[in-house]
């Protein structure tokens, strides 16, 4: 599932791209994905994208917003005159739209071109969602409201950058294995399997420790890891392990970089050690016996 350094990554080109189209047309080919009334944002103008936690909002110039959720597959991929030199990656289906294209926006030409340009909605496994939501309601969706504070410096809208003494207090609180609680969207936004992986071998804390049981050094450690693998991962437009790909439907960098994340079995960067995979709360969870504990 993409997570905050895949949803910034794709915010920050959507910026780049999208703001300032006219959306003209959408064609709806699963219905279940696009949830609210077209007409409310066809003739609509983006204005902006904002990112909280793994959600994106599209806002546009009429009173409407796009909020969307990409869950495990959703792709948001963009393609105008600007971008046709630029190659689409087999993650994203290669040539769009793909068989898995569910929804397209057809948008108004880009500057000093007659060619309509498009938005294309991939998703493979169909869990993710647009909905057209009223911009006084954003605050209100239930994704929105009930997320935490997020490990990065640079928050959109109302969301709030995660403090060290809030990260002590959600830590020193909870009796849930370490890693769980990393996950809890309601507790600390936007980390998933990946970063929460990641950030806990380069902190050398077992995932399954309870969270109560790290020493203030190690909460200390924690939260700077994790704030470092966050801000790593988005400078290099976040990790494709799966099929995540940015606006334009090129791969990001970040999972060559990975020290445990999928590397079961290969050997510990850091002890030359085994790396194990084991289950914890259903998700595959990789770590150094050695290094972690
Ligand atoms: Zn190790």
């Amino acid at each position: 599932m993409p997570e905050l350094p895949e949803v910034e990554t794709l915010k920050l080109g959507l910026r780049k791209y999208l703001v300032g189209h006219k959306i003209q047309d959408i064609d709806i080919r699963v219905p279940k994905i696009f949830q609210g009334d077209q007409n409310r944002v066809i003739g609509s103008k983006v204005t902006d994208i904002k990112r909280v936690g793994k959600g994106l909002i599209i806002e546009l110039n009429n009173g409407f917003d796009l909020a969307i959720h990409l869950k495990l597959t959703g792709q948001l991929i963009y393609q105008g005159t600007e971008t046709t030199r630029i190659k689409v990656s087999d993650k994203a289906g290669g040539a769009l739209p793909s068989k898995h294209t569910h929804i397209i926006f057809t948008l108004d030409p880009s500057a000093g071109s007659g060619q309509a340009a498009k938005l294309f909605y991939n998703d493979l496994r169909k869990f993710g969602w647009i909905r057209v939501i009223r911009e006084s309601e954003v605050k209100d969706l239930p994704f929105f409201k009930e997320m935490g504070p997020e490990p990065y410096k640079h928050p959109d809208l109302n969301q709030k950058t995660l403090t060290l003494s809030e990260f002590q207090l959600i830590v020193g609180k909870s009796g849930l294995p370490i890693k769980i609680l990393l996950m809890d969207q309601k507790k600390i936004g936007g980390i998933g399997n990946i970063y929460a992986n990641e950030a806990l071998f380069r902190a050398k804390i077992s995932p399954q420790k309870k969270a109560n049981n790290l020493s203030d050094g190690e909460i200390k450690q924690l939260y700077k890891e994790i704030f470092e693998v966050i801000r790593e991962s988005v400078n290099l437009g976040g990790s494709s392990d799966v099929n995540f790909v940015n606006a334009l439907g090129q791969e990001g960098e970040y999972q060559r970089h990975f020290l445990v994340y999928s590397r079961a079995k290969e050997k510990c960067k850091r002890c030359k050690g085994t790396i194990k995979k084991m289950q914890l709360g259903g998700r595959g969870t990789y770590f150094c016996p050695n290094c972690q504990h």
